[in-house]
């Protein structure tokens, strides 16, 4: 297996890199500090083609594959952009536009995706709900048939770029008897009557990314706004998770590339016992494990990704495999890196506290921790 990178990839992650470094990360700081979403932000991953990487660019995005979009997701997070950010990014592009343009009618991906990819319209895709997270299948909002479209009840929760959405893909069961197999997707748009959305929650990390709930209260959904046909919503669901766990991994391989950088730097620069820190080596073996974590992170990151870029399914232990370990290790490195900078590590003032932060998510989201063992050990006990 071969996974070096054609000096095209090389040449377009540090392209990326130098825009997220001098243009967008100069701004993360004050969006995460505030906990608020950034439309300068947004403006600037438009601006750039990064909202429409992988969409086609028939319909105004720069029809990127899968690894392009992984090595994209890494150049944003190793040039300092805050995990908020690439959250966000992840919730609209693959979400949200990737879902209408896999399994949408001709007519809704032209009107929705070519106003995604630029960024024009934000996207955001709601399957969990207050009394179902891990359980997705198990969701209690309603569709019920009325004329030709349906009326939607219920409520979601956790859902990113919801308060600033004006495109929502939302998940209701046509009819709970048939658990999964009710389940259907319907594209609904920011205004109609009977969807609104919470206060955005304060949260520990990925603070600039805009997170609620969102309320269907008798909300009418026309017929052709179903995504994929009635009953197909589970494999859409299942769709959106499988390009979250191939391609939202990528910028926490990023941030500890960012962290990497300033360790190292730190570790040279900071002086104690009349000796830079360097000298020590518990902190050359923190450094050492951040960058073993960065090689076995991209050789599961890319593998994924060059796998799925193939034309192959998503191998659910593969996936589950770098999940959990992208995940749990990740936060760990991203504690390890605090550590390094002692107390400076624990103020705002340097990234690291922010990377550390913004780590913890990848081991909630997208499927706990905990659930991806519980799949790896299912396959391995079959
Ligand atoms: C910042 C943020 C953004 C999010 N964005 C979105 C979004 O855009 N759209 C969306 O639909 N959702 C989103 N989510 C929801 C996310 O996917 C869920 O939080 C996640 O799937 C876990 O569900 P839960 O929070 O209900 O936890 P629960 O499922 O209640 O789990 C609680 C605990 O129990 C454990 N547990 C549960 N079941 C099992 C089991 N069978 N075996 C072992 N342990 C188990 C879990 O691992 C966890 O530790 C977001 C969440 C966060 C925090």
């Amino acid at each position: 297996m071969d996974f070096s990178l054609t000096r095209e990839q090389e040449m377009f992650r540090d392209t990326v890199f130098r825009y997220a470094r001098n243009e967008v990360s100069p701004l993360c700081e004050e969006a995460d500090l505030k906990g608020e979403f950034s439309f300068d932000i947004w403006r600037k991953l438009g601006e750039f083609g990064i909202l429409g990487l992988p969409l086609p660019e028939s319909l105004g995005g720069s029809g990127a594959d899968i690894l392009t979009c992984c090595l994209a997701g890494e150049a944003l997070g190793h040039g300092g952009v805050d995990g908020g950010s690439v959250l966000a990014w992840g919730a609209h592009t693959y979400l949200c536009a990737h879902n209408i343009l896999d399994f949408g009618t001709e007519e809704q991906k032209r009107k929705y995706v070519p106003k995604l990819a630029t960024g024009e319209w934000i996207g955001c895709m709601g399957l969990t709900e207050p009394g179902s997270g891990s359980d997705a299948a198990s969701l209690r909002t309603t569709a019920v048939k009325k004329g030709g479209g349906y009326v939607l009840n219920g409520s979601k929760t956790f859902i990113t770029n919801a308060p600033v959405s004006d495109v929502f893909v939302v998940f209701a069961n046509v009819d709970h008897s048939r658990r999964h197999e009710g389940i259907t997707a319907f594209i609904i748009e920011k205004g109609a009557p009977g969807l609104s959305t919470g206060k955005p929650f304060h949260k520990l990390g990925c603070r600039s990314s805009a997170t609620s709930e969102v309320f269907l209260e008798d909300c009418e959904v026309p017929g052709e706004n179903v995504l994929g046909g009635e009953g197909k919503g589970w494999f859409i669901a299942l769709n959106g998770v499988e390009w979250d766990r191939c391609t939202l991994l990528s910028p926490l391989l990023g941030a500890a590339l960012c962290n990497l950088d300033l360790c190292a730097r730190y570790a040279n620069e900071r002086e104690q016992f009349g000796r830079p820190i360097r000298a020590f080596q518990a902190v050359q073996h923190r450094i050492a494990d951040i960058k073993i974590f960065i090689e076995a992170c991209r050789l599961a990151v890319y593998r994924v990704a060059s796998a799925k870029d193939r034309g192959q399914m998503l191998n659910p232990l593969s996936a589950a495999v770098s999940k959990v370990y992208a995940g749990d290790r990740g936060f760990e490195m991203a504690s390890e890196a605090v550590q390094i900078f002692g107390g400076y590590g624990f103020m705002h003032e340097y990234p690291v506290e922010r990377n550390f932060r913004d780590a913890k998510l990848a081991a909630i989201g997208g499927g706990t921790s905990d659930i991806m063992r519980m799949i790896v050990s299912r396959i391995m006990l079959m």
